[in-house]
């Protein structure tokens, strides 16, 4: 339920109707926006009468909300979230492109990505340290090794870092981390949900393979529940039918988050297809269908890439997709962050 409150209330009168909210049991989400101040209200409304509501004079209308999902629901929170994250701004029309390799192999490589990816204007690299693979006879990851490589290259480049954990026993190693990743295999890891609701760092929330939209927000409401609201939710492809690429990109997503949630969405166009043709029409894509930004896999050398080498570009081809995308965030009215 949500409770929209008049402009310019007295503020004392509000406290004692968020009293008397808490007093009932209830958690409450204050939202104070340019134009409206809205308290949501989470807990079993169902005992309310909104007529007693209404009573209260600071009180303009009240709303109940059926969605499952609350602090994340853009009724909860009508405006747009920002989340700030290394002096960069992500959601609202700002714009970040995060690229790197799917796996840290080792410092020159990871170094010399780095580099060039923030040449070409990406804000963060990207890098996997602990990678979830299908088979355990792949390459697993540089682990505790990969996120060192990593701060590394952050130290010689300033690019801050956004990679994924897999276990919530890891969190100390990731103290350093600018953004923490939850893959898509993750996504419904209820007790890494929670620890890192309970953590401060901003969190990259991928997409489930098959998850609903609703599943999708859920997992984001899982992470508010413990009470970090740094969340950017990333579309990167679902499972269908198809088979000439590996996921399908859901582009409809990105407007239906905006719709239901004030998160920040970006698109991984890498994972989406598994082939590095489509990852140029997949970004194009996205940037017109509103999404705040883009998470793209680059390897200086694709073919011996031991993770993901089909859909990574190589450093040129990033450059080129790079001017491509500035072009047309520019053209929707995206601010780039550097
Ligand atoms: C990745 O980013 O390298 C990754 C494994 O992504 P996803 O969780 O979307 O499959
Ligand atoms: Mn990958």
């Amino acid at each position: 339920m949500i409770v929209v409150l008049k402009r310019n209330s007295d503020k004392e009168h509000v406290e004692r109707l968020m009293q008397h909210f808490t007093e009932m049991g209830l958690r409450i989400n204050y939202s104070e926006g340019e134009h409206t101040t809205i308290l949501g209200l989470m807990g079993d409304t169902t005992k309310i009468d909104e007529r007693d509501i209404l009573a209260y004079d600071v009180v303009e209308r009240v709303q109940r909300v059926s969605e499952p999902f609350k602090a994340v629901n853009r009724k909860f929170h009508p405006e747009d979230t920002v989340i700030e994250v290394a002096g960069r701004k992500i959601g609202a029309g700002y714009f970040n492109v995060m690229a790197g390799p799917c796996s840290v192999e080792s410092e020159a490589q990871i170094v010399e990505v780095a580099e060039a990816v923030k040449k070409a204007g990406a804000s963060f690299l990207r890098g996997g340290a602990f990678k979830p693979r299908t088979s355990p006879y792949s390459f697993q990851g540089l682990e505790a090794e990969g996120l060192k490589l990593l701060l590394e290259a952050k130290r010689q480049t300033g690019l801050p870092i956004v990679t994924e954990i897999m276990s919530e026993k890891h969190l100390d190693l990731f103290a350093d981390v600018d953004i923490i990743q939850l893959g898509a295999r993750n996504m419904q890891n209820f007790m890494l949900l929670k620890e890192l609701g309970r953590s401060n760092k901003p969190i990259l929330l991928k997409r489930g393979l098959s998850a609903t939209m609703e599943e999708f927000l859920m997992a984001a409401e899982y992470i508010f529940a413990g009470g970090n609201q740094n969340v950017i939710l990333c579309e990167r492809g679902i499972r269908t039918f198809e088979t000439l690429i590996r996921n399908n990109l859901d582009i409809s997503a990105v407007p239906l988050v905006k719709m239901f949630s004030h998160l920040p969405v970006i698109v991984d166009p890498s994972h989406a297809a598994g082939r590095r043709d489509m990852v140029q029409p997949l970004s194009r894509a996205a940037i017109a269908a509103g999404a705040d930004g883009l998470i793209i896999e680059v390897h200086n050398d694709p073919k011996c890439a031991l993770c993901d080498g089909a859909q990574s570009l190589d450093i040129p081809q990033f450059d080129t997709v790079m001017a491509d995308i500035k072009r047309r965030a520019a053209f929707e009215e995206r601010t780039m962050m550097p």
